[in-house]
């Protein structure tokens, strides 16, 4: 297992410097967040031995098991939540996350910043916007996105990195990869988190700054 998550990474860092240097960007300029949801600790700890550094969990609870023993032995590694996050698991993610990717409804917002102030830390927080519309899906909608995203940054500062999605599956992303990036920008947010296993070199064609790619990594899930 450890050599195939070793070679899978290689792999998938070797096909983000080409997409980067494809679309004229520079490789470093890409940000890969390893995404681990389902898969062991000795999995993660395989591709922390690798040469990876971060790491994207879509459940609090999952992550809270699996993260504050590696990162006692790691001290370097850095834990991004992705998934659609309730606000009762909102201080838990507080105190287990360096970046909350998922912020996506005022409420949200005010479980996030009361976190904050009772655990004395404050994670680098993303506004995910659900760029399809899709009515299941986490994600602020793409007609309220400018006025959350200012909301937030009013509120948050600094703290509000930039702009997370997951477009529509079985549609081109195209389009809406670039909506995002496009999205950031008019905000002055440096970070575009978008592009997952089977569409990363398209998000970074279109701008992406993080991918979050899991299955090229670590294998497919259950
Ligand atoms: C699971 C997941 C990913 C990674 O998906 P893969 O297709 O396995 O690369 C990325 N982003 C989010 C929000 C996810 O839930």
């Amino acid at each position: 297992m450890d050599d195939a998550i070793a070679d899978n990474l290689a792999r998938v860092r070797e096909r983000i410097a080409a997409a980067a240097i494809h679309a004229g960007r520079r490789p470093e300029d890409v940000m890969l967040v390893a995404v681990s949801k389902t898969k062991s600790a000795d999995a993660v700890a395989a591709a922390i031995a690798a040469g990876q550094t971060v790491f994207g969990e879509n459940r609090v609870q999952e992550a809270a098991a699996k993260f504050p023993p590696l990162r006692a032995a790691h001290p370097a590694i850095r834990l991004h939540i992705i998934g659609g996050l309730q606000t009762n698991k909102a201080r838990d993610a507080v105190r287990l996350a360096d970046v909350i990717e998922s912020l996506d409804r005022p409420r949200l917002a005010d479980a996030i910043a009361d976190a904050a102030a009772k655990e004395g830390r404050m994670p680098e927080l993303l506004v995910e916007v659900n760029v399809g519309d899709e009515p299941q899906k986490a994600g602020v909608a793409r007609a309220d996105a400018d006025a959350f995203i200012a909301d937030c940054k009013g509120r948050f500062g600094a703290a509000l990195r930039g702009l997370m999605a997951v477009p529509p599956a079985g549609e081109d992303p195209a389009p809406h990869f670039t909506w995002l990036a496009d999205r950031a920008a008019r905000h002055g947010l440096p970070v575009v988190s978008m592009g997952m296993s089977a569409d990363f070199e398209i998000a970074i064609a279109c701008g992406a700054t993080w991918v979050r790619v899991g299955s090229a990594i670590f294998g497919s899930r259950a």
